[in-house]
């Protein structure tokens, strides 16, 4: 063999994985830079799945979508949204084929990982105010120190009424914090393991320390002059908390990172990135030939329980009705739909990269990257996608010019994680993981690459339209 036909041969043959840069055109380059800045607003304005359910309802409002009504009849086309309880929101565009012949479903999620507070937050020592918490997902909690928090809610009170909070996005707004020892003092510490060096315990909040003029003997000045505070502005007594939702988020704001601004730093990309992905190209999609659905889910970073995750009856109910009213069977269009679990994975960083198998991971820049199966421990709790499936997704992104890849989240036995993809597919729906690699996942500042979110957009719009 010549050295000229070994160099077919290897173009031939070898799979040809190529950084999305080498492959952009520049008309796709002009989408890339206007679609990562609609991002970099969604994911500043909407810091917890209740605020991200209120911003995608009223964008949905703006691009056509009206809250689903059960009693109307549904034409091709229609444009609907369904809320459940404020944390979750579902939106479809009904599809000219009927819905027994399935439907394009791609399913994110719209929380992420935090500081929730106790039922019974607050209290003084020595006197300065704090907020005890208990974290929400998985955390290194030595993370969540000695950087700004901002605070985002609810405060449900017993006439009914629910008062909403968030205090410290804004640049005037005050920000708050947990402290971390002083390196001097920090020898025994410092011989802690990473995951003992700060406890749960230890992620308290300091929300004050200026103590209410009166006789300094009295007890409790600084708490009571938080509580006053709270009840001047919300009409709040201690008691509320108890019935509240409010939790503590990184509050820095969103940033393009690197010389070349290639890359986006945000709190929670996981999964706010996939989330704007499945969501941006369906408020655009006009009457497609399967019904096509965006399901922005709660709780996935606690197991997806709860009424507002996805292993929750409501998506039945959802389906149910739907099915119900155009006389199709719910069992059949389950059956023969197909989901996209939206969510992301973890990208190849050079700096641990003994946790890697460099053969089978996703890097940064090659584009949306496909998962057949999570889990972990020999694919434990992984639903693990049908070669056919695989092929079915293959076939639509290479039509479509996606860039994309394929991998696993990390060499077998080093950890593992999940996603919605098994509950879906327990559904007997067809679901494959596909989504954005992400360095620092679940750290307060996680980063991804523009052109990854960019391709997972891409790679959704061709799934709603996928044979
Ligand atoms: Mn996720
Ligand atoms: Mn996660």
């Amino acid at each position: 063999m010549t050295e000229s036909e070994y160099k077919d041969l290897r173009k031939q043959l070898l799979l040809d994985s190529k950084n999305g840069y080498d492959q952009l055109s520049d008309a796709n380059r002009a989408e890339l830079e206007s679609y990562c800045k609609d991002y970099l607003r969604f994911v500043n304005e909407a810091k917890t799945e209740r605020e991200a359910v209120d911003w995608v309802v009223d964008a949905a409002r703006k691009a056509g979508f009206r809250e689903y009504d059960p009693t109307a009849a549904l034409t091709p086309g229609d444009k609907l949204y369904c809320v459940n309880r404020g944390k979750s929101v579902s939106l479809a565009v009904i599809g000219k084929k009927p819905l027994e012949d399935g439907t394009r479903i791609a399913a994110a999620h719209i929380d992420s990982p935090r500081l929730d507070l106790k039922p019974n937050p607050l209290y003084e020592e020595a006197e300065m105010a704090f907020f005890k918490t208990h974290y929400y997902g998985g955390i290194k909690k030595y993370q969540w120190t000695a950087i700004p928090l901002s605070i985002h809610g609810v405060l449900a009170l017993t006439d009914g009424s629910t008062l909403k909070v968030s205090i410290g996005e804004d640049p005037g707004d005050p920000v708050f914090c947990v402290t971390d020892l002083l390196i001097h003092l920090a020898q025994e510490q410092m011989k802690k393991t990473l995951a003992e060096g700060v406890s749960g315990e230890n992620l308290n909040i300091l929300v004050g320390s200026r103590p209410l003029a009166v006789d300094s003997k009295e007890k409790d000045r600084v708490k009571l002059a938080v509580l006053l505070l709270l009840h001047e502005k919300y009409g709040i007594t201690e008691e509320d908390f108890l019935s509240a939702e409010l939790c503590l988020v990184p509050a820095m704001p969103a940033r393009e990172v690197g010389f070349d601004r290639s890359m986006i730093g945000a709190y929670g990309h996981d999964d706010r990135v996939c989330a704007y992905a499945c969501l941006a190209p369906l408020l655009a999609l006009d009457a497609p030939e399967h019904t096509a659905f965006c399901l922005l889910a709660d709780k996935e970073e606690i197991g997806s329980e709860g009424v507002t995750g996805m292993q929750s009856e409501a998506f039945e109910y959802l389906m149910q009705q739907l099915c119900a009213s155009t006389g199709a069977d719910l069992r059949r269009c389950l059956s023969n739909s197909v989901c996209l679990s939206a969510d992301v994975t973890a990208a190849l960083d050079p700096a641990y990269d003994s946790v890697f198998d460099k053969h089978n991971c996703a890097r940064m820049n090659y584009g949306v990257s496909l998962c057949k199966y999570t889990g972990s421990r020999g694919k434990s709790g992984a639903s693990d996608a049908s070669a056919e499936v695989v092929a079915r997704f293959r076939r639509a992104f290479s039509r479509s010019g996606v860039c994309w890849q394929m991998g696993e989240l990390g060499k077998v036995d080093a950890g593992g994680g999940g996603t919605v993809a098994k509950y879906m597919a327990k559904r007997n729906i067809d679901t494959l993981d596909a989504g954005v690699p992400v360095l620092s996942m679940h750290a307060p500042w996680e980063i991804v690459g523009k052109l990854d979110c960019y391709m997972t957009m891409k790679a959704y719009r061709a799934f709603y339209g996928m044979d």
